[in-house]
């Protein structure tokens, strides 16, 4: 996928159909920083995505923000006017819950510290939720940043590892932005469970393939499928472990001064302003 214009410098907007040049018929697209940012909508991202579906593009929308359900941004795109369904939709605690129940097996009990979105998507996938109580047989913990984090959480999930648990997270970033600041996201608290239970934890939202491979199990049936991320971190670089090609836009977390820098090693196959960009005016 015009690899020659990146090699060559980088190509910013288009005046041609790059979907139906490139032949185009899959997009996974990451939500945050691509279709909008906060609560609002990035310029032409609505119009761009229902274009593409009218012309015959699959698209299923990625976000590592396990703090929702998937129902919750299906109807959020709805509102936005993309309709969408949660089928089309992949949270990082969906795919740690697809994860779990792949390796460990429907039924699997399964004690969770994070907010009631990763709760409700544990119980969807089939597994068994477990209670503080019923931590210590866990064959399975699944541990997210939320509000009501308590040491009780803290102890038991430590002991459920220690007793055999397998360790899982949809995430490490350390913090999320707030308007007033940083705060506690989903690493800060899996840093003190793997403290406390001298385990480390496999992560499977973004850059990690997980997230990615379930994205394209999703487009089956899809001839060429492309990323759409504003991250090199973990949009692109995850692109790129899977081995599918990437478009970066410039609309959230990326710049063109991170591009520039040499020690970054994955580069996106083309670069656009934003999503709106996909399609021609
Ligand atoms: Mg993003």
């Amino acid at each position: 996928l015009i690899h020659q214009e990146i090699a060559t410098g980088l190509r910013l907007g288009l005046d041609f159909g790059l979907i139906e040049a490139e032949g185009i018929d899959g997009l996974i697209v990451d939500l945050d920083g691509v279709v909008w940012v906060g609560d609002d909508e990035i310029p032409g991202s609505v119009r761009a995505l229902n274009t593409l579906v009218d012309r015959g593009v699959s698209i299923v929308f990625l976000t590592n923000d396990p703090r929702g359900s998937r129902d919750d941004y299906a109807a959020r795109l709805s509102r936005l006017g993309v309709p969408a369904n949660s089928e089309q939709i992949l949270t990082s605690g969906s795919v740690l819950a697809s994860v779990i129940r792949n390796r460990h097996g429907n039924g699997a009990s399964t004690y969770v510290v994070g907010p009631t979105a990763l709760k409700i998507e544990v119980q969807r996938a089939g597994l068994l939720l477990a209670d503080g109580a019923q931590a210590r047989d866990a064959v399975a913990v699944a541990v997210g940043a939320h509000s009501g984090f308590n040491y009780d959480e803290l102890r038991s999930a430590a002991q459920a590892v220690r007793g055999g648990a397998a360790l899982y997270a949809p995430g490490r970033d350390a913090t999320f932005p707030m308007p007033d600041g940083p705060w506690p996201a989903t690493g800060a608290v899996l840093a003190a469970v793997e403290t406390a239970a001298n385990s480390r934890a496999v992560v499977v939202g973004k850059p990690e393939a997980p997230m990615f491979e379930l994205a394209q199990s999703r487009l089956q049936g899809c001839q060429n499928v492309v990323v759409v991320g504003d991250s090199l971190e973990s949009d692109i670089l995850g692109a790129a472990r899977v081995g599918l090609s990437s478009i970066l836009v410039l609309s959230g977390t990326s710049s063109l001064q991170d591009l520039d820098d040499e020690s970054r090693v994955v580069r996106p196959d083309l670069v656009l302003p934003r999503l709106a960009n996909l399609i021609p005016d």
